[in-house]
């Protein structure tokens, strides 16, 4: 089997499903020229709704470790002998800190992460407060990574100035069961679900490398495309020491891979703000400058549990490479 860039191109523009004949076709490309090719459409694609623009998040754990879950990817969960600091909601002033330094540099976006998939009210009116000082102090958007909530305290999140939330499919639906069985798949669209029709914005991606097959990946987004999130986080293994993956196979995680993995993120949803997350320095290494024909978001100054690039060298690294840095 071919493909037709022209086609995929066209598909992509009029924001249209690939079949996943094709998507495993552009997953498989493996020679320079059909490489080339795919790099040019996608950025055709990219440079149509964003411009050469990248905007940079930055991302503050607020609440770290002693999870109840057992995602076996994540530092953080009850399975996990990762040296982590682990600690309840943070002081207020180190995520005040955190957002200043992110206003300084003009991030896009501050991501607040917490650890754990259900919170008491006396917990989320806490976290609460500390959004409404947050907005009131250095007003930059907030995304949080917040579990599983239930409607009255979504609703609470939202009065208190929360817009955007993240809550990732992590991987295709069938392969699901192999890196959580403390909650399911569909729980997880339940409560995307519920944020959407809150009227919050939606971050929604997931995880390459967790021993997924390529079909997971394809079924992971096809259910994103579904779901129309305004971000797009496309993560790739870090492999935690004291997580069950630890030691996992990331030999596919090829920097050629990655921007492959990208691209697709990008041609099937041609609108969002498609980001590269955590991962982008082990996996793409000197070919992160390819990586923004495909994204135009990107993470600085490191992960939940993982270090990353400090921000001033993610700046450099976008300029480098031609694009712009987006400024608020
Ligand atoms: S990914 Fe989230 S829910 Fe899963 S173990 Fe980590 S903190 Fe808990």
């Amino acid at each position: 089997m071919s493909i037709n860039f022209e086609e995929i191109y066209k598909k992509s523009l009029n924001n249209e499903y690939l079949t996943r004949d094709e998507c495993n076709y552009i997953l498989n490309i493996n020679n320079n020229e059909e490489f080339k090719k795919l790099l040019d459409i996608t950025y055709k694609i990219r440079k149509k709704y964003k411009g050469n623009k990248v905007s940079v998040q930055i991302l503050t754990n607020a609440k770290s470790g002693n999870c109840s879950q057992d995602c076996k990817y994540c530092a953080q969960s009850c399975i996990s002998k990762a040296n982590i600091d682990k600690y309840p909601l943070i002081e207020y002033e180190k995520l005040l800190n955190n957002g200043k330094i992110g206003k300084n540099k003009k991030v896009a976006r501050h991501c607040i992460g917490l650890s754990g998939i259900t919170f008491t009210d006396k917990q989320i009116d806490e976290f609460c407060e500390y959004i409404k000082n947050l907005k009131k102090e250095v007003n930059t958007d907030i995304c949080c990574s917040i579990g599983f909530l239930t409607r009255d305290q979504a609703k609470k999140l939202k009065e208190a100035g929360v817009n955007r939330i993240n809550h990732n499919l992590n991987t295709g639906r069938n392969f699901y069961k192999n890196i959580c069985t403390t909650h399911t798949y569909d729980e997880r669209i339940k409560n995307i679900e519920m944020f959407k029709e809150l009227g919050f914005e939606m971050c929604c991606g997931g995880i390459i490398g967790l021993g997924e097959s390529q079909d997971d990946i394809i079924d992971m987004l096809f259910e994103v495309k579904r779901i129309n999130p305004k971000s797009v986080p496309i993560n790739f293994l870090i492999p935690i020491k004291g997580t069950p993956l630890e030691k996992s196979d990331i030999s596919k995680l090829t920097p050629e891979y990655c921007i492959k993995v990208l691209c697709l993120a990008r041609l099937l949803n041609p609108k969002a703000d498609v980001r590269c997350a955590a991962g982008r320095e082990i996996h793409i290494k000197d070919k992160q400058n390819l990586m923004f024909y495909a994204v135009n978001s990107i993470f600085a100054s490191g992960y939940l549990t993982a270090d990353g690039q400090n921000i001033d060298d993610t700046i450099k690294l976008i300029e480098d490479a031609g694009f712009e840095y987006e400024i608020e």
